[in-house]
């Protein structure tokens, strides 16, 4: 089974259309999701104009602010500040990377935890931890909705993720945890990769490295979710071979078409359910 990322965030973003299209008639209300963009970054600015693409599709309320490279840091902080107190506004994303003068540790912790889409404030990080209510980093969030679809009771399973950045990798064994899977969480210092592999029920691969992961590491009937980007000469690959992979694997997503299109629509829902909350 190719899992199909594209449907599936496209029917994400069709039920939340729904959703704000009631709200604006019921209550003359919407959310809205503003993006601080800085500096010139392609890959950024791509991001970004597919943020405020589809938060407008959904029919959201969608700003983006602009900043030069050398923006000061107290000017970026003080336009946090003030858009933490906007009611209007009810998600904040600052685009990562920021330029190497601005702390983007400061810059998490400013965002005010019920505004903080992105997951990323240590608030939001704990009570995932803890089990908590909180908002998800989006693409571990697009994750388990993609392994959700093919596998109903995770209890029991064994999950393994390689990758432990606080983007993808830690928040993933988290939700993995919660649904009660035996998680492992593998790295490079990891030792044999591959037998770690050989054992999982459920591989979610975000490292960065081309076609990582090879047919003969897969269990027959494992579940593979290839977070990774890489652009080769070919184009843009996974961390999973796929040709490989798809031979052996119950379910597995492609690359493009797989992890990515989630990404964004769950941005679009966090930014719905951090409005919910912060109107209830
Ligand atoms: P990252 O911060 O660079 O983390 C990569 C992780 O992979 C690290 O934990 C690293 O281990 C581990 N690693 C590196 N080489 C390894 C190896 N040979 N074996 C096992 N583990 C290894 O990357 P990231 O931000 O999580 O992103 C990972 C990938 O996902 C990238 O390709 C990125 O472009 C992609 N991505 C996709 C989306 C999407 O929407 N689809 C969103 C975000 C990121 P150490 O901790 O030991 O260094």
């Amino acid at each position: 089974m190719i899992i199909d990322g594209k449907k599936t965030a496209a029917n994400l973003r069709e039920d939340l259309k729904k959703k704000i299209a009631d709200l604006k008639s019921t209550f003359k209300i919407v959310p809205g999701l503003t993006v601080i963009l800085i500096g010139e970054d392609p890959a950024s600015k791509i991001y970004v104009k597919n943020k405020e693409k589809f938060s407008k599709e959904v029919g959201m309320n969608s700003e983006v602010i602009k900043y030069p490279e050398n923006i000061e840091e107290k000017v970026l902080l003080s336009k946090i500040k003030e858009l933490n107190k906007n009611k209007d506004v009810s998600g904040i994303l600052v685009q990562l990377p920021l330029p190497g003068h601005i702390s983007k540790k400061k810059v998490i912790e400013t965002i005010l935890p019920t505004k903080d889409v992105d997951g990323f404030h240590p608030v939001n990080v704990g009570n995932l931890s803890s089990g908590y209510q909180s908002n998800i980093p989006c693409t571990p969030l697009g994750c388990f909705l993609l392994i959700k679809e093919v596998e109903k009771n995770l209890t029991g399973k064994h999950a393994l993720i390689i990758g432990r950045s606080n983007l993808n990798g830690k928040p993933m064994a988290q939700l993995l945890l919660r649904e009660n899977c035996t998680v492992t969480i593998a790295h490079s210092k990891t030792k044999n990769l591959k037998e770690e592999c050989k054992r999982a029920d459920i591989i979610v691969a975000a490292v960065g490295k081309p076609k990582l992961v090879k047919g003969d590491w897969v269990k027959k009937n494992a579940t593979v979710i290839d977070v990774g980007i890489n652009k080769t000469k070919t184009g843009i690959v996974g961390d999973v071979d796929f040709q490989e992979v798809s031979k052996v694997a119950k379910a597995i997503t492609p690359v493009p078409g797989g992890v990515g299109p989630m990404t964004i629509a769950c941005l679009l829902n966090n930014t719905f359910e951090c409005f919910k909350r912060s109107n209830s």
